[in-house]
């Protein structure tokens, strides 16, 4: 079997395989060709990787044969025009987004699975690239909102007099944001948070935060499936509404993460409550990409509404690109190895497998993901 890992383009920081994983991947009885320059901007030189075993090619090179296509974004089709027919392509191929990029990669004959549909299941928690990158995402966003605030975050008592804590509300309690609580607690913030699935209160009450929550407004929890939230109800919404202002026109940092799969996220700040706030705060708003959490937010951008600034971050786990590299390609590794056949000496990768079901998207030139199909 022989693994390819392509050079990522355009804003994209991380790769698909680090080192240790070529180590693994060899381990396993697989060569791996790295693209010339594929770990640059993760700090991993094509020599580390030639140190681990790895060849190092040309695209064309490193294609020729290839098995099995490692990337983080998908790439484009005609990039990969010369992978071989039946090859397997494994990343964050974005398919809910990227529709004909995928039809392209059936033509292609290639074998597509989206990392980012694995089912939430115990089995599939060490594959899961979208819990890794949110977990970096959330410490990172925090990070951010300290250094775009034009004050200090713990108490400090100084012979030129005290500085109060900053006060921080995490709005969201997913991978995200317990790392975002946990972060601005170490850096000393007072910490609350919220969010629709009551399952959270405990884990923000364990991470030393404060926990703000919906009361009294009887069966409408936003509790989706697979752990995930679901809309909820209108009732929820205006009771949310009126939490969230008695409670935002006293924080400093705001930091917001709420998703719903296959929806905009949902609206949990309105520009009527960012006037509230006071001057000099700081949003960094997680969910920018889905549309925003927070109103005037805008993707990849900090704007400034009523004195206070609302960061709309995007990827953010891409400026942590080496330990976000790590991370991903140990999903990827983790993923590939849990179905090794030794005999064949390549993964096997049965229909009837639940993980397998969800992410694979293409297969003998069709679109064979039931999702997929759904949606179009
Ligand atoms: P997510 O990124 O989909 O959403 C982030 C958070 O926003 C969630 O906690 C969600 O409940 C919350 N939210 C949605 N609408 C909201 C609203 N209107 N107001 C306030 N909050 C709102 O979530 P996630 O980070 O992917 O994690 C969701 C859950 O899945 C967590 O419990 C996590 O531990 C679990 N999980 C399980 C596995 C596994 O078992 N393999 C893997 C990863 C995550």
């Amino acid at each position: 079997m022989k693994i390819a890992v392509l050079t990522e383009s355009g804003p994209e920081t991380r790769v698909a395989a680090i080192p240790e994983t070529v180590k693994k991947y060899a381990g396993l009885g697989a060569t791996v060709a790295v693209e010339q320059g594929a770990g640059e901007q993760a700090s991993i030189s094509d020599g580390d990787f030639e140190a681990a075993g790895a060849s190092i090619g040309s695209r064309a090179e490193v294609l020729k044969d290839a098995d099995a296509i490692l990337c983080v974004m998908g790439p484009d089709a005609d990039s990969i025009s010369r992978a071989k027919p039946g090859a397997l392509l494994v990343g964050a191929l974005d398919p809910a987004r990227r529709g004909l990029q995928v039809e392209a990669y059936a033509r292609a004959g290639l074998e597509a699975l989206a990392m980012e549909w694995m089912p939430r299941i115990t089995r599939a928690q060490s594959m899961d690239i979208l819990s890794s990158q949110s977990n970096l995402a959330g410490y990172k966003a925090v990070v951010d909102a300290a250094s775009a605030y034009g004050r200090a975050f713990p108490m400090m008592m100084t012979a030129a007099g005290t500085i109060h804590p900053a006060k921080a509300f995490v709005m969201g309690v997913g991978v995200a944001g317990l790392q975002a609580i946990a972060t601005a607690r170490r850096l000393g913030a007072q910490v609350s948070a919220t969010d629709v699935r009551s399952a959270t209160r405990e884990q923000i009450q364990s991470l030393g935060a404060k926990p703000i929550f919906v009361e009294g407004v009887a069966g409408i929890e936003g509790e989706g499936k697979g752990g995930y939230a679901s809309e909820t109800s209108e009732e929820y919404q205006k009771a949310q509404a009126e939490l969230v202002s008695g409670h935002i026109a006293k924080q400093d940092i705001v930091i917001t993460t709420a998703l719903i799969p296959g929806r905009p996220a949902p609206r949990l700040i309105s520009d009527a409550q960012l006037a509230t706030m006071r001057p000099g705060s700081v949003i960094v708003d997680l969910a920018a990409e889905a549309g925003g959490n927070v109103e005037g937010c805008v993707a990849g951008d900090m704007v400034e509404r009523h004195g206070v600034k609302i960061i709309g971050a995007v990827q953010l786990a891409r400026t942590l690109a080496a330990d976000a590299s790590a991370l991903f390609s140990r999903n990827l590794v983790n993923f590939l190895a849990a179905f090794w056949d030794k005999e064949s000496g390549a993964p096997l990768l049965p229909d009837e497998d639940e993980i397998v079901a969800a992410i694979r998207l293409t297969r003998g030139g069709q679109l064979v993901n039931d999702r997929l199909k759904s949606a179009q």
